[in-house]
């Protein structure tokens, strides 16, 4: 397994936000030393076996000491500024606030042993949590390391202080009940650009896929160097796929609206090109180079059988063999599209499927605008509803 392979900062293919210092650092994982990188590469193998997902990823977040830690190896620190510089993690002076934006605003679950109390205040949805923090413990008979999921404690007070800092953020347009929605969400659905040129998430050479920047003082900035971002256009929307065989992802792709792709052993365009070894003799000899085509027009998702041997779609749940789609003669007109519905896997023989990821992205809900300040009586009828939690996003 090569680490690097399971690092990204970006934000719709990430399952985990990762506290690299905290993992690092923590003695209570296999390793002698205080701080041993092993313990971050241990846990990505956990992320792995949890996720049942060859392909996963996370998006680790380490505190600037750590690149100068005297307790890692010279080899661990030039590791983690290899890293860094090629935009493969992200370095802040203080992790846990990013960690906690990038909960907050995409609904990643977070991989820490910090408790987070004083963000309680920021954001009350981590009160009682149970399924958005996990932990990393010692399991010698797992590979050193194991994902354990965490339930976040309730503090005494904060009933209270949760609603007088709700009334805070909604009075400065921050607080975002309708998650998805509003300000925030357009951090994610616009480019940025650093006014640093070099800058290896938002400069001019920055990989396209971007993780969201921080909003500060109204500002919408960049994490590395806190200065101000110019918004360079919307950001295509995108919807991501992971391929199944027999029920352990082994890859994933991007579906941008208005680009079709095409999933095959050798598909010529956008899409993903299967791997020898992730298909048996069986399976190899069924799927077509060029086996069916994927098309979102940002509303419907449609699919074609370009195939020999025939695409299936089936209920996700169930043991259902599905329905065989119209098979593809080679001109466009020839072939008929299938419109993809919530819940449906595309079947491209026994046990090889194209699911479409669990998660849901803010590109999801229609068109965002950046609302305007909410007037006194608005804010006065959000208070009156204030009383349930906010919605969870997963
Ligand atoms: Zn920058």
């Amino acid at each position: 397994m090569r680490v690097e392979d399971h690092l990204t900062l970006d934000i719709e293919a990430v399952d985990f936000a990762v506290d690299m210092s905290n993992v690092v650092r923590n003695r209570a994982l296999p390793g002698d030393r205080p701080a041993d990188l092993r313990r971050f590469l241990g846990l990505v193998r956990a992320v792995v076996r949890y996720t049942r997902d060859e392909s996963a990823q996370v998006y680790a977040v380490a505190d600037a000491s750590l690149l100068s830690l005297r307790e890692l190896t010279n080899q661990e620190r030039t590791t983690l500024h290899r890293w860094r510089d090629a935009g493969l993690i992200q370095v802040r002076d203080v992790a846990d606030d990013r960690l906690l934006e990038l909960a907050d605003l995409a609904g990643v679950p977070v991989i820490s042993d910090d408790r987070f109390l004083d963000a309680y205040r920021t954001y009350p949805w981590i009160a009682g949590s149970r399924d958005r923090f996990f932990r990393a413990t010692a399991a010698p008979d797992e590979g050193g390391v194991r994902l354990e999921p965490r339930t976040m404690s309730i503090p005494p007070d904060w009933q209270i202080s949760r609603k007088e800092e709700e009334s805070r953020l909604l009075a400065v347009g921050m607080y975002d009940r309708r998650h998805g929605t509003g300000a925030r969400a357009q951090l994610l659905t616009r480019r940025w650009r650093c006014p640093e040129d070099d800058c290896p998430i938002f400069g001019a050479d920055a990989p396209a896929n971007q993780p969201p920047p921080v909003f500060r003082q109204g500002t919408v900035r960049c994490p590395t160097h806190q200065r101000p971002l110019t918004d360079v256009g919307p950001r295509p929307a995108q919807k991501q796929f992971k391929l199944r065989v027999d029920g352990v992802v082994k890859a994933r792709f991007m579906l941008v609206a208005g680009t079709p792709s095409v999933v095959g052993r050798a598909p010529t365009g956008p899409g993903l090109a299967l791997a020898r070894e992730w298909l048996d003799e069986r399976a190899h000899g069924r799927i077509s180079r060029e086996h069916v085509e994927l098309a979102w027009d940002g509303t419907r998702i449609s699919i074609r059988d370009l195939s020999r041997n025939g695409t299936w779609v089936r209920r996700d749940q169930g043991a259902d063999a599905g329905r065989r789609l119209p098979s593809g003669g080679r001109s466009p007109k020839d072939r008929s599209a299938w419109t993809l519905r919530a819940g449906e896997v595309i079947v491209l023989c026994d046990g090889v499927e194209l699911v479409a990821s669990g998660r849901t992205f803010v590109f999801d809900t229609e068109e965002t605008t950046v609302p305007a300040q909410p007037d006194a009586l608005a804010v006065e009828a959000a208070q009156a509803t204030m009383i349930e939690r906010p919605p969870r996003r997963r």
